[in-house]
């Protein structure tokens, strides 16, 4: 397979041409393909992970054990599945700024954040990310991030996903869970955002 897949056509064009081969050879249904893309589409996305960022925030021993084991964790809220086999949460404190990328491809934690977005599979997010990220999260994102804050990158692959449990925010305080939950956005959990204030 080729290295240099430019253009989005060119993906599609790719998808259907390995989706039509697998299902010549049997390997897979239309049904199940249509399936898949519904699943991803309309089921699995960053409401499942504002969940779990909800629920580490009300209740700080899940929040123990969500940053030492992510995929378990999640696995007892009913979340996990393909490609979140081994993720790994990183937290946002007063003196560290977190966020991912995958300097590679597209690595990305499915099971909570669904498919990513086109920009987290662009060459210039994935390697400007890494050498500037104070400027990328200010000028891309309109996240400043105070000197007196570490910011930190992590890579992510195929064997291991990183994303980020955001700093709850000022106000929040009388919240229950379930509105917790409505703040939180994709963004934050990929470190190019933050959860404001209700
Ligand atoms: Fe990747």
């Amino acid at each position: 397979m080729s290295a240099k897949i430019r253009t989005q056509e060119e993906i599609a064009a790719r998808v259907k041409a390995l989706e039509a081969l697998m299902i010549e050879k049997g390997i897979m249904t239309t049904e199940a393909v249509d399936r898949l893309a519904e699943i991803y589409e309309n089921e699995v996305g960053p409401q499942l992970g504002a969940s779990v960022v909800a629920k580490a925030w009300t209740d700080p021993d899940f929040k123990a054990r969500l940053l030492e084991n992510a995929t378990t964790a999640c696995a007892e809220l009913g979340i996990g599945g393909l490609q979140g086999e081994d993720m790994v949460v990183v937290e946002n404190t007063a003196d560290i700024h977190n966020v991912i990328t995958c300097t590679l491809c597209s690595c990305y934690p499915w099971p909570v954040l669904g498919l990513p977005p086109n920009w987290y599979k662009e060459p210039a997010y994935r390697a400007r990310i890494v050498r500037e990220p104070r400027a990328v999260l200010r000028e891309d994102f309109g996240v400043d991030v105070p000197d007196s804050v570490e910011v930190r990158v992590w890579d992510s692959s195929s064997e291991m996903r990183y994303w980020v449990l955001p700093r709850r925010p000022a106000g929040s305080e009388d919240l229950d869970e379930k509105a917790l939950a409505a703040l939180v956005t994709r963004d934050s959990m990929i470190g190019t955002g933050v959860v404001a204030a209700p």
